[in-house]
């Protein structure tokens, strides 16, 4: 791929990831960003957001009949998240890599969830599980459908 200005017909990857109210509560938020950014990944949309309940049904509703649902939306809607949308090639699979395992517990160190949580119910943060699911998350949550169109002056030093 060429490094500078992909062409408009070759769509580029896209994840859907939130830091979640306990990331958010126990000052993680820079770190989480951070693992992103280094990695080289391009961000493209960010805020800061107090998710009202109807929307944290939604974005979940695959997992609706499970049985931790209910406390599952207390926790997403337990104050707020930062959400965010980050593009790249591989992108998706690669955010589920650095965010690491469901259970913190058994999630690798080195991943977010295996160095800096403990608990599946406090795991720290969310991330999309398919390219499909990072489109429809993201225009979910981004209402007003726009994210910034911005090239990074890395690019051509991280994709030749
Ligand atoms: N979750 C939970 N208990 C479980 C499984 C999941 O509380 O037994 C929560 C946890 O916060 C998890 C979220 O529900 O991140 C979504 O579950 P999923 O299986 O999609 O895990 P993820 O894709 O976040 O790794
Ligand atoms: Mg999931």
């Amino acid at each position: 791929a060429s490094s500078v200005g992909a062409p408009a017909y070759l769509e580029v990857e896209q994840s859907y990831i939130i830091i979640k109210p306990d990331g958010v509560q126990r000052g993680l938020v820079g770190e989480i960003i951070s693992r992103f950014e280094k990695k080289g990944f391009l961000l493209k949309g960010l805020k800061l957001f107090q998710c009202p309940k109807d929307l944290a049904q939604e974005h979940y509703k695959d997992l609706k009949d499970r049985p931790f649902f209910p406390k599952l939306i207390d926790y997403i809607t337990s104050g707020p998240v930062v959400y965010m949308a980050w593009e790249g090639d591989g992108v998706v699979a690669s955010a589920r890599k650095l965010i690491g395992a469901t259970n913190p517990l058994q999630a690798e160190p080195g991943t977010i969830r295996g160095d800096l949580a403990v608990q599946t119910g406090r795991n720290g943060v969310h991330g999309s599980d398919s390219p499909d699911n990072g489109k429809r998350e993201i225009a979910l949550w981004f209402k007003d459908g726009k994210l910034c169109q911005w090239e990074s002056v890395q690019t051509p030093w991280l994709i030749e």
